[in-house]
């Protein structure tokens, strides 16, 4: 059976025609040269870091605004303590919406004193909290835009008085914002961007040199803005695959029409959990993210029957996460709104067995 409808967490589903160019470039990238062979000096391939950086801003909208955006390398992981090394003076908050988030209060508390402005995770992080206060005198306030594993999502972000950090690793270029309120947006290329091993970076750079200690050269963001993002040898393969989906995302429509695709998908998922007696959300409802739907069987004995079910039907990548259980449908950017049809068609016919 093909897998052909890739609910995966990531890494995930990207479009096919990025895909084929970018397996083309594997083997021909410029005149017979592999793109994995060429200099990353070489014009063509700086080009398509130039192309890249200058994508990353123009989908954003933040061209003219005093940002910048890098490429760089480590995973989400690495901006977690990188972030505290370069802003953290003496006290930053954090709220705490899930794994990741207390992944990065962990990294950041090597460096200074961290405040949790709000956390759920008494409630398993099915929510995020509302109501907290980020006080003026703070180095920065850091949230995570949407919680992969536990399927919530912020639909709204505070008016912070300090410089706001997001981790946006999950949902970056799936929905309109006001991106000019954030000071230091980071994402992971492998959910909406393209394959692991990148990670773009977008800050503001007026932000930057605050801080009184010594900063390592590749943990520091103006080292990197020097060198246009090209400080050691880059990724070549995933930043120029992450070119290739931005750009297909800008021929798309950017942000404005994936987001429509994605109220869709997320429509027709999330009507199916709550009407079929069988399924039961896991976030409440409010809170509940676009990009990946947690949700349980209210009765377990009907696992093995599902799980036979969703697997003959071409659907990979279901099975949630181990802190959460049950599955989660993970519907980044490039997942048809027929693949989430094709779930939902195989959520009903359960019912209708049952
Ligand atoms: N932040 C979020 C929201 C994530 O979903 C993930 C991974 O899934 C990470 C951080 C960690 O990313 P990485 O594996 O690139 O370090």
């Amino acid at each position: 059976m093909t897998k052909e409808h890739n609910f995966s967490a990531g890494p995930c589903v990207l479009p096919k025609s990025v895909l084929q160019k970018s397996s083309e470039a594997i083997l021909d990238f410029d005149n017979g040269l592999s793109l994995l062979e060429i200099s990353h000096r070489s014009k063509p391939f700086v080009d398509v870091m130039e192309q890249a950086r200058a994508l990353a801003l123009e989908l954003l909208g933040l061209e003219g605004k005093g940002y910048k955006a890098l490429f760089l390398q480590g995973g989400a992981s690495t901006q977690f303590l990188m972030v505290a090394l370069n802003l953290l003076e003496k006290r930053a908050g954090y709220l705490n919406t899930g794994t990741w988030s207390d992944k990065a209060i962990k990294e950041a508390k090597i460096y200074d004193d961290i405040y949790e402005v709000g956390s759920s995770k008494s409630a398993n992080y099915n929510y995020i909290p509302k109501g907290y206060e980020i006080p003026s005198d703070y180095d920065y306030f850091h949230c995570t835009s949407n919680n992969t594993i536990f399927g919530t999502q912020m639909k709204k972000f505070p008016n912070s008085p300090v410089p706001m950090v997001c981790d946006m690793s999950s949902d970056i270029f799936s929905r309109q914002l006001d991106f000019s309120k954030f000071d230091l947006i980071y994402a992971g290329a492998q959910k909406n961007m393209g394959p692991a091993g990148t990670i773009l970076v977008v800050v503001k750079e007026d932000i930057l040199g605050k801080v009184s200690r010594k900063i390592p050269s590749m943990m520091d963001y103006k080292v990197h803005i020097s060198k246009g993002s090209m400080f050691n040898t880059p990724p070549v393969f995933a930043v120029y695959t992450s070119m290739l989906t931005m750009q297909w995302l800008k021929d798309l429509g950017g942000i404005k029409a994936i987001e429509k695709e994605n109220e869709m998908k997320a429509r027709i998922i999330y009507s199916e959990i709550d009407l079929n007696p069988l399924f039961k959300g896991y976030a409440v409802k409010e809170d509940r993210s676009m990009m990946n739907a947690t949700f349980t069987l209210e009765n377990e004995n009907l696992k093995e029957t599902f799980d036979a079910m969703w697997k003959e039907a071409g659907i990979n990548g279901l099975n949630g996460h181990r802190s959460v259980g049950g599955y989660r449908a993970s519907m980044y950017n490039a997942l048809t709104v027929d693949s989430v049809k094709a779930l939902v068609e195989v959520m009903s016919e359960l019912e209708s067995k049952a």
